[in-house]
């Protein structure tokens, strides 16, 4: 067995049994980097000490969740994060992004419910009955 090979095996016994790199570590890892690399453009200044000290935070608690063995606890912390701010914030996005995506139809809001009225682009100027509530929207698609 190679010393690279044993090395491996002793991180791998090591990390047995411990959370590693959820979604929520993820987060914390990226949101310290931003935090950093705001930090390099600031120099000095109380701003900077603030950003330095959230950044320590952030690694303080980006490590003790990687090495935490009561996966219990952060797999609860992980499941909370998701729902509550991962996956609304990967709907809102992949919506977006398919609008953009849709070169065939216009898509127009709500005023008065905030639903999403799709409609066939190339069809002049229209008015569009909202399906949920039924309110009138003026639009040329
Ligand atoms: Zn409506």
């Amino acid at each position: 067995m190679s010393f690279l090979q044993r090395v491996g095996n002793a991180v791998q016994r090591f990390m047995y049994g411990r959370n590693g790199l959820d979604q929520l570590g993820k987060c914390t890892l990226w949101l310290m980097v931003g935090v950093n690399v705001i930090r390099i453009f600031l120099r000095s200044g109380l701003l900077a000490a603030v950003l330095g000290v959230l950044s320590t935070l952030l690694a303080i608690i980006t490590l003790f969740r990687f090495f935490s063995r009561n996966l219990y606890r952060r797999r609860g912390e992980n499941t909370a994060f998701l729902n509550k701010v991962w996956y609304p914030l990967q709907r809102r996005f992949s919506g977006t992004r398919n609008r953009v995506m849709d070169k065939e139809h216009c898509y127009f809001t709500c005023d008065r419910c905030r639903a999403v009225c799709r409609v066939p682009r190339g069809k002049g100027n229209i008015i569009i009955t909202c399906p949920r509530c039924g309110n009138q929207i003026r639009a040329k698609s």
